[in-house]
C-alpha cells in the first residue's frame, strides 16, 4: 500500500504507476516505494476533496459527530503506537525512545485534543449593532485545505495541521516531505478506518515542487498549510498569491538559549542537552545558539563537554541509543559542511563535528558538535543548521543578550535561564519568540499555540487558536423593521419620510 496515493477513499496508483524509493537512514537500504505523484495526481485528490467538501458530509456533520470520528482516530492511532513508532524511527532516524515515548503519545494526544475542540467552536454573541436587526456571527471551515509537512516529525506535524483543519469542518490533502513519507500514509490508513468520510483526507505522496506547487497553485484549493524552511515559504506564499489563498507557514528557527550570571548553571547545561539534541538537532525550536554571560561560560561550557562526550551515538532502534543518524545522507553532508563553514569563520571546534565511523559509517551519522568563540553574526549563528551542532556565543549585558538573540531573521522559539524573576520576565517580554521558555526549553501541550514570529511564519499550529486559521468568520444580518423602505434608504436615493 506504500506504493498508493489516497484520494476520495481509494488507495490508487500514481499516474503512469511511477514510485521513488524511501531509503533507511541508518544503512542506506531502501525501506518502501511509494507512489511518485504527478501534477495530474494532485489535480485528481483537489478534485476528490473539493466534491466532499461541497457536496459530502464532512461539513456537515455536527461538531460531535467529528469529534467521535477524530476520537476513534485517537485511539486507533494509540492501539498501532508501537509499530508506527517503529516505522518513524526507521524511516527518519529519530531514536525509538523518542519516537515511542515522546512523539507518539503527544500524537495521540493531538488528536484527542483536537476531537474536544471540535466541539468548542463558536463566535462572538449577536447583537443589534444598527439599532433594526440582528447580526451574528459563524465560523465556517475555509475549504479545501492542502498541509504541506517537512520530514522531522513527519507524523506529528501532519496531525498538528490535520487535525484541527478536519475538526472545524474542511476537507484535507497531506503532502508530506518525500524522504519521510511511511507515517503519512499510515495516518490516511487510520483516518479510513475511523469512518472518516471519502475525499475528506487525501494523501499525494511526491515532490514538493510537483505536488506542492499544484496544490499551491490550484484555484479549487482555499489554503495552504506549510510546515517547512521558510525559503519554501517564501515560494508557497508568492506561489500563493495568483489565487489569493489563505496561508499558514510554520517556518525555520534559530533559536537562542540564554544563560544569565545567576543562572542553575548544572539545570541550563541539562536544557542544553536536550534543547540542543532533540531529534538529533533536526527541530525547529532546537537550542541551537548558547548565549552565555561571560562569567558563567567557561563553567557552562566544561560542564556541556562533559555531558556531551556521554551521548551515545547509534542504531535508532536500540532503545539506549540517545542519537541516531540525520534523516538523510544529502542532510548530512549539508549539517558537515556548514560546522566546516563555522570554524572556517572563525569558530572553535570542541567536539564533533565529523561524520560516523565504523559500523556507523553507511549512516547519515554527524557526531554531537559544539563550537565556541561564535560571532553572532557569522553565518553558522544566523542560518538554520538542522542538526546535532550548538554554537556557543557570550554576553555581558542584557541589553546586549537580547540584542544578539533577537538579531536574526527567524523568531520561532527561545529560552532564558535565570533565578530572578524580573530578569525572566524583562527578557520574556523582549524576546521576539513564539515560543520562550524559562528555566526549561522544549516543553509543549496540545493546549499551547506554537507559532512563529517575523520569518518564522505566522499563524498557529496547537491549541484553540489554531481553530481560528481553518475558519473563516461569516456575519449575517436578520432585519427586524419589516418595513420596506427604511430610513436610511434616503441617503442612496429619494429624500427622508
Ligand atoms: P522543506 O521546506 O524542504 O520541505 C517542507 C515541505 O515542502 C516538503 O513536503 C516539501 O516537499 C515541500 N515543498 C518543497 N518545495 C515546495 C514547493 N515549491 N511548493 C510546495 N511545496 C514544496 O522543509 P524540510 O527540510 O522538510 O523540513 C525542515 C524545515 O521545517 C526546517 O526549516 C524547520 O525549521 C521547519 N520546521 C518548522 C516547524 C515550525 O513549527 N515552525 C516545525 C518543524 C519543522
Amino acid at each position: 500500500m506504500a506504493a498508493r496515493l489516497l484520494i476520495g477513499g481509494e488507495w490508487v496508483e500514481g499516474e503512469g504507476g511511477a514510485t521513488f524509493p524511501v531509503v533507511s537512514p541508518f544503512d542506506g537500504r531502501e525501506i518502501a516505494a511509494v507512489a511518485k505523484g504527478s501534477r495530474e495526481d494532485a489535480r485528481r485528490a483537489v478534485d476528490a476533496a473539493r466534491e466532499a467538501f461541497d457536496r459530502g458530509p464532512w461539513p456537515r456533520l455536527s461538531p460531535k459527530s467529528r469529534s467521535e470520528v477524530l476520537l476513534k482516530a485517537a485511539r486507533l492511532l494509540q492501539e498501532r503506537s508501537a509499530e508506527i513508532a517503529e516505522l518513524e524511527s526507521r524511516n527518519q532516524g529519530k531514536t525509538i525512545k523518542q519516537a515511542a515515548d515522546a512523539d507518539l503519545p503527544f500524537c495521540i494526544d493531538n488528536l484527542a485534543f483536537y476531537a474536544g475542540a471540535a466541539r468548542t467552536l463558536d463566535a462572538r454573541s449577536p447583537g443589534e449593532f444598527t439599532g433594526e436587526g440582528t447580526t451574528f456571527f459563524r465560523r465556517e471551515p475555509v475549504g479545501v485545505v492542502a498541509t504541506i509537512t517537512p520530514w522531522n516529525y513527519p507524523i506529528m506535524m501532519a496531525i498538528w495541521k490535520v487535525a484541527p483543519a478536519l475538526a472545524v469542518g474542511n476537507t484535507v490533502i497531506l503532502k508530506p516531505a518525500s524522504w519521510t513519507p511511511l507515517t503519512s500514509l499510515e495516518l490516511g490508513r487510520l483516518f479510513l478506518d475511523a469512518g472518516l468520510p471519502p475525499g475528506a483526507f487525501n494523501v499525494v505522496t511526491g515532490p514538493g515542487d510537483v505536488v506542492g506547487d499544484e496544490l499551491t497553485r490550484h484555484p479549487k484549493v482555499d489554503m495552504v498549510a506549510l510546515t517547512g524552511d521558510t525559503a519554501t515559504g517564501r515560494t508557497i506564499m508568492a506561489a500563493a498569491s495568483a489565487t489569493v489563498k489563505r496561508v499558514q507557514l510554520e517556518l525555520g528557527g534559530k533559536a537562542p538559549f540564554v544563560v544569565f550570571e545567576d543562572a542553575d548553571v548544572a539545570a541550563a547545561v541539562e536544557g542544553a542537552m536536550v534543547g540542543g539534541f532533540v531529534n538529533g538537532g533536526q527541530d525547529c525550536t532546537a537550542a541551537t545558539r548558547l548565549l552565555l554571560h561571560t562569567s558563567v561560560r567557561d563553567r557552562f561550557l566544561k560542564h556541556l563537554l562533559e555531558r556531551v562526550r556521554t551521548i551515545r551515538m547509534g542504531d535508532p532502534l536500540s532503545r539506549s541509543t540517545d542519537l541516531g543518524p540525520l534523516v538523510h545522507r544529502s542532510h548530512q553532508k549539508k549539517v558537515i559542511d556548514w560546522v566546516e563553514r563555522g570554524v572556517k569563520d572563525g569558530a572553535k571546534l570542541e567536539t564533533g563535528g565529523g561524520a560516523g565511523t565504523g559500523p556507523l559509517a553507511a549512516g547519515a551519522f554527524v557526531a554531537p558538535t559544539v563550537l565556541s568563540s561564535v560571532a553572532p553574526d557569522m553565518a553558522i549563528a544566523q542560518k538554520e543548521v538542522f542538526g546535532p551542532v550548538l554554537d556557543v556565543l557570550t554576553f555581558t549585558t542584557f541589553d546586549e543578550a537580547i540584542d544578539i538573540a533577537n538579531g536574526v531573521e527567524y523568531g520561532l522559539a527561545a529560552s532564558v535561564w535565570t533565578r530572578d524573576v524580573r530578569t525572566a520576565l524583562r527578557a520574556a517580554h523582549a524576546l521576539r519568540f513564539g515560543d520562550v521558555w524559562v528555566n526549561d526549553h522544549l516543553p509543549l501541550g496540545s493546549e499551547t499555540p506554537h507559532g512563529g514570529m517575523k520569518q518564522s511564519g505566522f499563524g498557529k499550529d496547537l491549541g484553540t487558536d489554531s481553530l481560528a486559521d481553518y475558519t473563516v468568520l461569516k456575519n449575517i444580518y436578520v432585519d427586524l423593521t419589516g418595513q420596506a423602505r427604511k430610513g436610511w434608504h434616503y441617503t442612496v436615493y429619494g429624500d427622508p419620510a
